[in-house]
């Protein structure tokens, strides 16, 4: 199964997207992550993403894309997407690039909705362990130990982009491309949306109802429930 996880940063996309990941045995490629990865290697790439990341902007199309196609995973493996496609174009490539290298198209996209409110409270105590990339809430989820890992003990941090002004200028980018977005996919009968204000456990069973709705063939009625 091929599947987009779509929402804006705060949403929950890292915490559901693990446990579909592990639950359904689906590769997983979020395009934060890579970009991330990219920066503490300090390769080239690094260099003309960082200003876009650090301001909360949306890194060029023309450079994401080919980031993102260029790591596909193999035909044969079930996917899931986090953070791409982010724009109308991107995911026109995605859909094109899958077509023309025989993989067929995505099975369907899963759109967690959240507030601003909600995201911008959900970011603010988000820390993260450097080392083994866990991550915690100092609300939700915090550590046993303030500030350290429970599993290995590193003092914990704070994305650079997670701070509010950043944030604020990332949930407004987000918001220019994803209704667009959203349409592209609704138009194609591939789009599940689910309300993601609730708390985990109850958004995760929407997400496994919408995942399993893509699976049978199922998306209109689910997306018409909008998950719940
Ligand atoms: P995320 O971890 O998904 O919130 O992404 C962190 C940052 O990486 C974003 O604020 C963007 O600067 C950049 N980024 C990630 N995915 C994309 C994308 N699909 N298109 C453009 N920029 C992206």
């Amino acid at each position: 199964m091929k599947l987009v996880l779509l929402g804006p940063p705060g949403a929950g996309k890292g915490t559901q997207a693990q446990h579909l990941v592990s639950s359904v045995g689906l590769v997983y490629l979020a395009s934060g992550d890579i970009l991330r990865a990219e920066r503490a290697s300090g390769t080239e790439l690094a260099d003309q993403v960082a200003g876009f990341m650090d301001a909360g902007r949306l890194v060029p199309d023309e450079i994401i894309i080919e980031v993102i196609l260029n790591r596909l995973p193999d035909a044969t493996l079930g996917w899931l997407l986090d953070g791409f496609p982010r724009t109308v174009r991107q995911a026109v490539s995605l859909e094109k690039a899958l077509i023309d290298t025989g993989k067929g198209g995505i099975d369907g996209v899963v759109e967690i909705r959240v507030s601003d409110a909600v995201c911008i409270q959900r970011i603010s105590g988000r820390r993260l362990c450097p080392v083994c990339n866990r991550v915690y809430h100092t609300h939700a989820s915090p550590p046993a130990e303030p500030g350290r890992c429970d599993d290995d003990g590193t003092a914990l941090t704070q994305r650079t982009d997670d701070h509010a002004e950043v944030v604020k200028e990332r949930l407004r980018a987000y918001h220019e491309t994803a209704d667009p977005l959203a349409s592209y996919y609704r138009d194609r009968g591939l789009l599940q949306a689910i309300d993601g204000d609730r708390d985990a456990e109850t958004v995760k069973m929407a997400v496994m109802n919408a995942v399993a709705a893509i699976r049978s063939g199922d998306i209109s009625s689910q997306a018409q429930l909008g998950g719940r």
